[in-house]
């Protein structure tokens, strides 16, 4: 059983998510203002929030940074329509975990929601930590950080998310497809570059050729740099 917040101005859809939640098992609590969604979306209220992007007092993504940037972790499912899918891609940046476009089938959202829930549960617990080494490179699961020589790397949420798939595979090679159902969580499209972009955004903080690309298949952590 999870507790999740609705931050949904549709009563409809509102009362739709609420019924079939609370069949689940799980305990609800919808608001109807982005604002006020923002405002009790915390990691010690909820354990996750499905969020629309239309929202009265503050739309959807401005609820979402503001729940970001106080540093709250729990996992956010963004509501959307289609044709948002731009604003979708804004989401994932801005700290979204995953995405549902109306109208979608229950069990479909129900679904994802499960995911998030394993996915928030290991993050919390996280707080009992463990070490991957790799190279000259520490990942603490607890602190959600990545030393090198012992020094603290800064990571965003999805850079972590990512650097944690190779951490747990080094020598491997991953694919794109494999990276973007593991760190996105759902199908992007297949022509979308986001992972590469973020693989950039890691090599950078990374030292030196630890990722390398393996032409035709995806990428590699190395084990040791020369
Ligand atoms: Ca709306």
């Amino acid at each position: 059983m999870a507790r999740i917040l609705i931050v949904e101005d549709e009563a409809g859809i509102a009362s739709f998510l609420e019924s079939g939640l609370g069949a689940a098992g799980h305990t609800t609590m919808v608001v109807a203002d982005g604002r006020e969604g923002a405002a009790i979306a915390r990691d010690d209220a909820f354990d996750l929030v499905l969020l629309d992007l239309g929202l009265p007092g503050l739309d959807g993504m401005s609820a979402l940074r503001q729940i970001r940037a106080r540093g709250e972790t729990l996992p956010v499912i963004i509501l959307t329509a289609r044709g948002e899918l731009d604003t979708t891609i804004t989401g994932f940046r801005d700290g979204a975990d995953d995405y549902v476009t109306k109208p979608f089938r229950f069990e479909e959202l129900l679904a994802r929601i499960t995911v998030r829930l394993d996915d928030g549960a290991r993050r919390s617990r996280g707080a009992g930590t463990s070490t991957i080494e790799v190279g000259p490179c520490q990942l603490d699961t607890g602190a959600r950080t990545i030393s090198v020589d012992g020094r603290v790397v800064d990571l965003s949420n999805r850079e972590y998310a990512l650097a944690l798939v190779f951490f747990e595979h080094p020598g491997q090679v991953l694919t794109r497809e494999q990276l973007l159902s593991r760190v996105w969580g759902y199908d992007f499209d297949p022509g979308s570059n986001v992972v590469d972009v973020y693989v950039g955004y890691l090599r950078k903080k990374l030292p030196a050729g630890m990722i390398e690309t393996v032409r035709g298949a995806g990428y590699r952590l190395r084990s040791s740099v020369e």
